[in-house]
This record gives C-alpha cells, sequence and structure tokens, in this order.
C-alpha cells in the first residue's frame, strides 16, 4: 500500500515515522519547500496548561495525552535515526515583574490548579535561586514541572534522515495525488487544498546566542504587561517568542516585533542583552476557529486530514502521528479524536 503525506513539516514527517515504526514502507512526502516549515521558527515549548484556555478542554486533553507520549516519541526518534530531537524536562518557571504582572500569574496559577496540574507558587528569591541571573526586580510567579521542551529544528532535522521518498512538488489539487492513502499535512497550505477555515497567525522569534545558557528552565514571563519566553538550548541558543499578529501570509520581522520581545526579555533576564542577536525570524502558525486541530477522514475525499495545530503543533506531533497512523493503516484510531473533525466546520 502506497501512503502520500502532502506537506513534510513537523505533522508530517512525524507521520511519516510512526508508520515507518508500524511497518510501512512505501511512503512519498510531497513538499515544494520545507524551508517554509512553521517548526524550524517554533520555540518548541511542550506546555499543555500555560497555554490552555478556557473552553479548551478537549484540546487541553489532547495536549495533555500528547506530552505524555513525548518521552517515547522522542525515545523511538532518537532510536530509529540515531539523532538527538532537544528533548527536556527541567520544568518551565512562570515569572512576574510588576503587581499587576503578579495579578495575572496568579490568574494562570489558578488554571493550572482547576486543570489538576502541577504548580509551585514562588517568590521571587525562590525564583533567583533557581535561576540566579534572573533579574532583581522579578517579583514572583511559580514552577510548572511538567511544561517541558523540544528542539522543533532538531525534531526536523532528525525525521528528514528517514527512508522516505521525498518529492519537491506543491499538491495544489488531492485528485493529483496517485497513492492508495493520502495525508493532507501542509499546515497553513491544507485551507487552499481543503477548503478547510485555517488561516495563518503570524509570530515572529529571535535567537540570541552565548557561549553557554543563561538559565536551564523554560521561562515565560510577563513584563509591564508584555509576554514573553525564553527557551534556553544546550548549546547556548536563547529562543526568545514570539508576537501574534493577523498578518495574512505576511513573514517579514518588524522593528516593532522585534522590540517587543526585546524589552521584557531584557527586563526578566538582563543578561539577554549581551548575546549575539543571531536570528530574527517570522513563521504563520495554521490557526483554526476554535484553536484546535482538525483530525481525520476529509468529508468527500478519500484523504485524511492532520492540519490547524495552531500553536501546539510540535507538542501536538506524537499523538497526531499516533492517532493518524492508526487511520491509515488499521482504519481507526483508539486515541479520542471525536471533537477534531472537519466536519464540526460545515
Ligand atoms: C513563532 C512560532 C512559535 C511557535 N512555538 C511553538 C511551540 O513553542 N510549541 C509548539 O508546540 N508549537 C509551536 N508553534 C506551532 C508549530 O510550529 C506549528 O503548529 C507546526 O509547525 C505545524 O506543523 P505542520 O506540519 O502542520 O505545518 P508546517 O510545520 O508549517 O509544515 C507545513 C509544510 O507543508 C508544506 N506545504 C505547504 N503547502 C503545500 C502544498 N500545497 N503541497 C505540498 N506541501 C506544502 C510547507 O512547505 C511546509 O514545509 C509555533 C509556531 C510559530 C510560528
Amino acid at each position: 500500500m502506497s501512503i502520500g503525506i502532502v506537506g513534510g513539516g513537523v505533522i508530517g514527517l512525524s507521520i511519516a515515522f510512526e508508520l515507518l515504526e508500524r511497518g510501512a514502507q512505501d511512503i512519498t512526502v510531497y513538499d515544494p519547500d520545507p524551508s517554509r516549515s512553521a517548526g524550524l521558527v517554533a520555540a518548541g515549548m511542550l506546555a499543555p496548561t500555560a497555554e490552555a484556555v478556557f473552553g479548551e478542554e478537549a484540546l487541553q486533553a489532547l495536549m495533555l495525552e500528547s506530552v505524555r507520549r513525548w518521552p517515547g516519541f522522542a525515545g523511538r526518534v532518537r532510536a530509529r535515526t540515531g539523532l538527538p530531537v532537544g528533548h527536556r524536562t527541567e520544568g518551565t518557571l512562570l515569572v512576574a515583574l510588576t503587581v499587576d504582572d503578579q495579578a495575572e500569574i496568579d490568574r494562570l496559577i489558578g488554571y493550572y490548579r482547576r486543570a489538576g496540574a502541577d504548580i509551585e507558587p514562588l517568590t521571587g528569591r525562590q525564583l533567583r535561586e533557581r535561576e540566579p541571573l534572573l533579574s532583581p526586580r522579578v517579583r514572583g510567579g511559580a514552577f510548572a514541572p511538567g511544561d517541558h521542551q523540544a528542539d522543533p529544528r532538531l525534531l526536523l532535522r532528525a525525521l528528514r534522515s528517514l527512508p522516505l521518498r521525498f518529492e519537491s512538488t506543491a499538491i495544489d489539487d488531492l485528485s493529483t495525488v496517485r497513492d492508495d492513502v493520502i495525508i493532507v499535512a501542509n499546515g497553513v497550505g491544507a485551507a487552499g487544498l481543503t477548503g478547510l477555515p485555517i488561516r495563518p497567525v503570524k509570530g515572529q522569534v529571535l535567537r540570541l546566542r552565548g557561549a553557554e545558557p543563561l538559565v536551564r528552565h523554560v521561562i515565560r514571563g510577563v513584563a509591564g504587561g508584555r509576554h514573553v519566553y525564553l527557551v534556553p538550548r544546550a548549546d547556548g541558543e536563547l529562543v526568545v517568542g514570539a508576537t501574534e499578529e493577523e498578518r495574512g501570509a505576511d513573514t517579514s520581522v518588524t522593528a516593532g516585533g522585534v522590540l517587543d520581545l526585546l524589552r521584557p526579555a531584557a527586563d526578566l533576564l538582563p543578561g539577554a542583552t549581551e548575546l549575539v542577536l543571531a536570528e530574527t525570524l517570522a513563521g504563520l502558525r495554521p490557526g483554526t476557529p476554535d484553536n484546535a486541530p482538525v483530525l481525520g477522514p476529509l468529508p468527500g475525499t478519500r484523504a485524511l486530514v492532520a492540519a490547524g495545530h495552531y500553536r501546539h503543533g510540535v507538542l501536538l506531533a506524537p499523538v497526531t502521528a499516533a492517532a493518524i497512523a492508526g487511520l491509515a493503516l488499521d482504519g481507526s484510531t483508539d486515541i479520542d479524536i471525536g471533537a477534531f473533525a472537519a466536519g464540526r466546520f460545515t
């Protein structure tokens, strides 16, 4: 049986990996330009609770299931490819600068508790004991041990080394794909191909570099009402993100975007200003009207779809891959994806 996957980003390649793991052999990935993958921009936070929003309980359950699968997924990718994916479990520190910022973090702490997730409130001093380079002005925050990270660039590098057939073709019409099974996983491009209401949500990100990491934890901060996250990599890179902009397919980097990220980053971690500003770039998150992905059969076609992962494509890769591989090979999955059917938008 031949399987064609449209889109060689985080989701398409994770599905390809899972199909290989389950014994599939004849897999073609169609992608004219993998450098457009949002995964190359993404920070790689695996944050099922900090990212959760009231009213998105089904999505949160899927995120929790996926974060639970991440260690096994990372281990299996490493075992099959011999390459690391940067999965780290030090956890996330939530940090606040002002009284108002603290009130916002307190609301988030309440949300974690209601969701049954581990969260430990910390004073400014306790935060600095864990991360000595945080600003002395940081008032307080919390530790979220269950919010982890992976490095999406390492993940993509590992997945691209898999024994797949890569064709640099843009698929603009599903009827041109001759494979027995078709899987649509082309991120924001899925809108044009399927008619699903997936829109690009622009995110600007900075990559700073130093000789060694300034912090060990992922830091999610609010400084004077400005939100920022800082994701440290072992090699000294610090990913600073991200703006959230409704600007269509625009991927320009703006002075204002850089300022919006650097200002709170410097407020919370002053040493960040000493680092080299190595990269500025913007990517397009595939957003949907309810912020949740579309998973399962595409009505009126013989294709399966896995798109619209918005802010969570890296986090949701393992559970998406398992569900779609099950549907493709066995016609069913024991993962509860009923809330994510394409039909909910018609
Ligand atoms: C700034 C930013 C920060 C983010 N941070 C995080 C984070 O911390 N944690 C997290 O979990 N997620 C994060 N994300 C979200 C994550 O990157 C996306 O959800 C994820 O990349 C979606 O994966 P995908 O494979 O569906 O799409 P993509 O990764 O965008 O890949 C789609 C691929 O399809 C190809 N394609 C497009 N059209 C066609 C076509 N017609 N035919 C064939 N191929 C086509 C493209 O070339 C591309 O390679 C972030 C995203 C951004 C932009």
